[in-house]
């Protein structure tokens, strides 16, 4: 097989700020060991996040221009209605500043307190948003997607026995929709089979209950499915996402992920009423409904990005991508999450420093590790994402899963930065017995992750 290469040359460049181990290490010190507060300038290669973070193409930068900033009826929203209609199928497009306004404004309508919101895995703002209206968000994964080590072509997917047990139980009095996340971020980027997706779909309609994908990834997963799903290799990238959004009754979407741009979203769906008061909570907050809290140019460069992101070439490079650092870490024995999933990379802490238990935070530990090794910024997604402590008896509940993702931004990094990516962690392997746990100092009460300050034990 030929090397993947990026399928695109680089036009514009920003320069990289290398710095001193010391120098990360009085920088961290002063983050409160959250790599959250560090500076974006004192990292070298940052894999916080995917999320607004791709580079946009010159075409998306000619959009940026081009955009229309009239406050009503600008040709801009048009172009990202007409887009995103012919995308997804459904009549009511609804653009927000990003995905989190989305979700903010469906639950506001549809949550509530005594409501029960299954996912195949929530992710972080989608479970706030359903707490803060009150309701329950419940995650329903399949043991398999809960084994690091397990290869499947779709860990991402929904326990369909365990959705079926809770709607049988709670009924659509307490259920007011189901959402499956497209690829599960949550759940190391894992995608969900359309087979799964179907199942979910007429399991929602036997009882009644609307269904939504949350979206964001939805063109990464759609690659999955056309190379792993039997009969769908035929099919192009553009078909089988319109088969996902088809079977489900709307969806969320934070354009900062596979809308390819640095800031967007959007709520899609078909029903009139809800739409009707979904519009009439985006007024409050975002703005008039044909612009929703984006600029005329934001939604000129998003309506272009969901086109390229569909594009073959560009799929193939960027699930690729991924793949060669999950495979190269996996032959230097690395833990990782395996396969790899659709846009992050995510180490295994509890394998990779067993000697540090859940209450001392091995995901935080080893993403500290990454930045005062290499410059490297990564993400925990463990006990200080999602770990709790009962509120009854104080006891310590850990996560499921103790990760370290390193999300790759979009069309941003080259095959030499991953290369680099690859060598840092394997420094940090060899010399993973001298890393010690954390302990938190201080926390707010939701999303404490963004925010906490820790102090090495
Ligand atoms: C990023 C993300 C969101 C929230 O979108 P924002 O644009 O960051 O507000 C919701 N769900 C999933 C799965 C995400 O990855």
């Amino acid at each position: 097989m030929k090397t993947v290469i990026e399928p695109f040359k680089i036009k514009t460049v920003e320069p990289l700020k290398f710095t001193t181990r010391a120098r990360r290490e009085e920088i961290l010190a002063a983050a409160g060991w959250n790599l959250f507060a560090v500076p974006a300038e004192e990292v070298l290669i940052d894999l916080l996040t995917d999320s607004g973070t791709a580079a946009m193409s010159s075409r998306q930068w000619a959009g940026i221009l081009d955009g229309d900033e009239a406050y009503a009826g600008a040709r801009s929203f048009y172009r990202f209605e007409k887009t995103v209609r012919e995308l997804t199928g459904y009549r009511h497009v609804i653009p927000t500043h990003q995905g989190r306004a989305a979700e903010r404004i469906l639950f506001s309508i549809l949550g509530g307190p005594g409501k029960i919101i299954p996912n195949n895995s929530h992710f972080d703002t989608t479970r706030a948003n359903i707490e803060v209206s009150g309701a329950a968000a419940v995650d329903l994964p399949t043991a398999e997607g809960l084994d690091p080590a397990l290869v499947q072509d779709f860990k991402g997917n929904m326990n369909l026995a365990g959705l079926e047990r809770l709607l049988k139980r709670e009924g659509r009095e307490r259920v007011p929709l189901v959402l499956m996340t497209v690829t599960n971020n949550a759940c190391a980027g894992q995608p969900v089979a359309l087979g799964n997706l179907r199942r979910v779909a007429e399991l929602c309609r036997s009882y009644g209950i609307p269904f939504f994908l949350d979206a964001c990834r939805f063109a990464e997963n759609a690659w999955f499915i056309k190379t792993r799903e039997p009969g769908c290799r035929g099919r192009s990238p553009r078909e089988i996402a319109r088969e996902m959004f088809a079977l489900a009754d709307g969806c969320t979407m934070s354009g900062k992920k596979d809308g390819l741009v640095n800031i967007g979203g959007f709520l899609a769906l078909n029903d009139e009423s809800l739409a009707q008061q979904a519009r009439n909570l985006l007024i409050v907050t975002e703005g008039f409904p044909t612009y929703g809290g984006l600029a005329g140019r934001d939604l000129e460069a998003f309506a272009q990005g969901l086109e390229e992101v569909l594009e073959e070439d560009y799929l193939r490079y960027r699930i690729r991508s991924i793949a060669y650092v999950v495979e190269r870490l996996d032959e230097l024995g690395i833990p990782v999450y395996r396969p790899a999933g659709g846009h992050a990379v995510y180490l295994d802490a509890r394998a990779f420093l067993p000697h540090i238990p859940p209450q001392e935070y091995p995901g935080q530990a080893l993403a500290c590790a990454l930045y005062l090794e290499g410059g490297i910024r990564s993400c925990e997604i463990g006990s200080v994402m999602f770990g709790k402590h009962d509120p009854d008896t104080g006891a310590f509940r850990p996560a499921p899963l103790e990760q370290v993702r390193l999300a790759v931004p979009r069309r941003v990094y080259t095959q030499s930065h991953m290369d680099y990516v690859i060598e840092t962690i394997a420094a940090v392997f060899a010399r993973r017995r001298e890393i010690g746990g954390l302990r938190i100092v201080s926390e707010p009460p939701l999303l404490r992750h963004f925010t906490a300050r820790f102090e090495p034990l």
